[in-house]
């Protein structure tokens, strides 16, 4: 459904932050330059997060020269900061296009976990989300993926510890600059953030839950479910309405069986939605013989959007019956309530887009 979109070229101004490893370890050999060229290249855009070529000293000056020419050097510009009470830190990005994509900073436990977006908007339009809500800009590429984890932590003065693919955007519509940017993140020559550390979020792709499944890196998966039941989801997430819920729970369970892992599942609790007790044994359902862990999250509240969080005890309610059958559950706890936390809110505002 979002294939066209996802084949569109980026736009020039991405230049160098459109490459995965490979693409720049062959526009070394286009270049005839050694194989360890591409690594210092790598180390100097996302170890270094060099702002220009002439940072990189010791790539020879003819080559330098000839990529400035030929490649631009983008590096993201924050438009907008909110810092909240608790430490959160939200950020409005500008890329080198001109386009602008959102990012956090949430500092815990002296680690830092940045939450960062891989698509500018989102074509799934999921009727709770801000994203959702203006539809898709465009791809982003690996580098400025790997850009706003580096973004937030200069502007944080730690270093990451943990990202996660939560902020907006569909990671599998956009799957191999997804992967090529938790690569880059992962890489001792990158962010150095382990494997297990990266968190990959989407909306139920299967193709992509299935190809992840194949990668050797132990990536963490997270599945945003919200709903056991087929109507309210198809209701709550238009975008995946061809993929029914049998579908998503075997690829999640040939998931398991295949790499070993526990992936999570996402429950954005929402009253009077998907916060009923007839929802709550269909989440008990699908998660019996699953090893996954679920994480509840009472509802963000969006502009224009009908959504409220449940009564706290509903969100109780919910955990206890999930932990009685033995499901691993946690509440999240609510980072930067009193910022523009929920997904694509801080843009949606700047950008004057409507909720409607
Ligand atoms: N597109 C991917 C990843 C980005 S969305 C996905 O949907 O998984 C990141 C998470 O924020 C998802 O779990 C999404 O469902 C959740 N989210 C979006 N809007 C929300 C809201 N208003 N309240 C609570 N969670 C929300
Ligand atoms: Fe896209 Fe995720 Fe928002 Fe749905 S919740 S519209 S998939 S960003």
């Amino acid at each position: 459904m979002t294939d066209s979109r996802t084949r569109d070229p980026l736009p020039e101004a991405v230049g160098i932050k459109g490459l995965d490893a490979a693409g720049i370890e062959s526009l070394m050999a286009e270049y005839g330059e050694p194989r360890y060229r591409a690594r210092q290249v790598v180390r100097w855009l996302y170890g270094r997060a060099a702002r220009s070529y002439d940072e990189m000293t010791d790539v020879p000056a003819g080559l330098r020269a000839r990529l400035a020419g030929r490649l631009p050097l983008p590096f993201p510009r924050i438009i907008e900061r909110q810092v909240s009470r608790d430490g959160t830190r939200k950020y409005l990005l500008g890329l080198g296009d001109g386009t602008s994509v959102e990012c956090v900073g949430l500092p815990h436990d002296g680690r830092l976990t940045v939450c960062f977006s891989t698509q500018a908007g989102c074509a799934m339009g999921c009727s709770f989300c801000a994203t959702g809500k203006s539809g898709l800009t465009r791809n982003l590429g690996a580098g400025e993926m790997v850009d706003q984890v580096r973004v937030v932590a200069e502007d944080l003065g730690g270093r990451p510890t943990n990202a996660v693919a939560m902020g907006q955007g569909e990671p599998f519509a956009n799957y191999d600059a997804t992967l090529a940017a938790l690569r880059f993140m992962n890489s001792p020559d990158g962010l150095e953030i382990g494997a297990r550390h990266l968190t990959v979020s989407t909306c139920g792709l299967v193709s992509g839950i299935e190809r992840l499944s194949r990668e050797p890196e132990q990536f963490t998966l997270a599945v945003s479910l919200h709903s056991a039941v087929q109507t309210t989801r198809d209701r709550l997430m238009p975008g995946v309405r061809g993929i029914p819920l049998e579908r998503l729970r075997s690829s999640l369970a040939a998931y398991i069986s295949s790499t070993g892992r526990r992936p999570s599942l996402e429950y954005a609790l929402i009253a009077g939605i998907n916060d009923t007790d007839v929802e709550l044994d269909a989440l008990l359902g699908f998660c019996q013989g699953l090893l996954v862990h679920v994480n509840l999250i009472p509802a963000n509240p969006v502009t224009g959007g009908f959504e409220a969080p449940p009564a706290p005890s509903r969100v109780q309610r919910f955990a206890e019956k999930l932990l009685d059958h033995g499901v691993p559950t946690t509440i999240r706890a609510e980072r930067g309530a009193d910022i523009d936390a929920a997904c694509g809110q801080l843009r949606q505002r700047a950008t004057g887009a409507r909720a409607d």
